[in-house]
């Protein structure tokens, strides 16, 4: 079942769905940890990859994995 497609124009606080934090999702190689970057900046992300499809959400929900895209 894919997660319904979710557009806001500011980070969403809570994910809808769940309820948990959504996170900022960062792409490319990463060079650390998700903990690591978290400890080092003290901001939670989630590593997207370094596949760019040029259509790409920008956060996510920590628990179930909703995306959320900018528009
Ligand atoms: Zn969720």
């Amino acid at each position: 079942m894919k997660p319904k497609r979710i557009s806001s124009i500011n980070k969403p606080d809570k994910c809808p769905r769940c309820g948990a934090p959504v996170y900022k999702i960062l792409y490319g190689e990463p060079a650390m940890s998700e903990e690591d970057y978290f400890k080092t900046y003290g901001e939670h992300v989630i590593f997207g990859g370094c596949i760019i499809s040029g259509d790409d959400p920008t956060w996510a929900c920590s628990q179930c994995g909703q995306e959320f895209y900018q528009r």
